[in-house]
């Protein structure tokens, strides 16, 4: 019996979701503004490179992702210079980053994709010309790239309104209830996108971003010492 209960109470769970309220989610975006501030990146401008980093941050740290971008940057002057070299080559530059076979092959395949210049450079310029939604389906119908890697692009490089969630910003969004449980990774990225203020996307993905790291972790949650204890209906859970 007990696995059918157990799913009873999912599906129960599932039911009972609701979409919190605007307030809820600028009580929790003001309490996370005060420990951690307002961050103040500027988009970069440079979409296929957020692109290409995306890709390389797959399955492995930060450091490890930088390594390989500069030693792909380092070793090809120019992103048509990468889309033609064989592929070999273009592992052998970023093996650093891990998993360099799949990786590689990716990247040459997401350049090949991509609309040219007059001077036959790929580009990525042309986005910020369409709509979000427009642009969201263009990235995700290139090779390996699906919403979270779509919004890396249109926030960090270009501004434009989207936010990715990630594996920290889907747990402490879902021990906050902001998600419906189960839901997918295009709802979790539908319901972020539709929860967040205008203007506020860089905001609440970082500081929900730094929580997950610094304080709601994945094993042992540090609830006690989280700002966001009172307004938590997972804090009980944890504790
Ligand atoms: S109270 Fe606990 S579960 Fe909730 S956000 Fe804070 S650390 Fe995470």
């Amino acid at each position: 019996m007990q696995p059918v209960n157990r799913m009873t109470a999912a599906a129960a769970s599932r039911a009972a979701w609701r979409r919190p309220p605007a307030r809820r989610v600028r009580a929790i975006r003001d309490r996370l503004r005060l420990v951690y501030g307002v961050p103040a990146a500027r988009p970069h401008g440079h979409p296929i490179a957020e692109l290409v980093l995306t890709v390389l941050s797959q399955s492995t740290n930060d450091r490890n992702r930088d390594v390989a971008y500069l030693a792909l940057r380092e070793r090809f002057e120019s992103w048509d210079a990468v889309r033609d070299a064989p592929v070999g080559e273009i592992e052998e530059a970023i093996r650093p980053g891990g998993i360099s076979k799949i990786k590689s092959a990716r990247i040459k395949a997401i350049l090949q994709a991509l609309p040219e210049t007059a001077a036959g450079e790929p580009t990525l310029d042309w986005l910020p010309e369409v709509s979000v939604p427009d642009a969201q389906r263009y990235l995700c119908s290139l090779p390996g790239v699906g919403r979270k890697t779509a919004a890396c692009v249109l926030l960090f490089a270009l501004g434009m309104r989207d936010v990715p969630v990630d594996t920290h910003v889907s747990r402490v969004g879902a021990r906050l209830a902001l998600f419906r449980p189960g839901a997918g990774f295009d709802e979790l990225h539908d319901t972020m996108l539709a929860l967040t203020p205008p203007g506020e996307e860089l905001e609440l993905h970082l500081n929900l971003l730094r929580h997950g790291r610094r304080t709601c972790y994945a094993r042992r949650p540090n609830c006690r010492g989280c700002a966001l204890q009172r307004m938590c209906p997972s804090a009980a859970i944890y504790r």
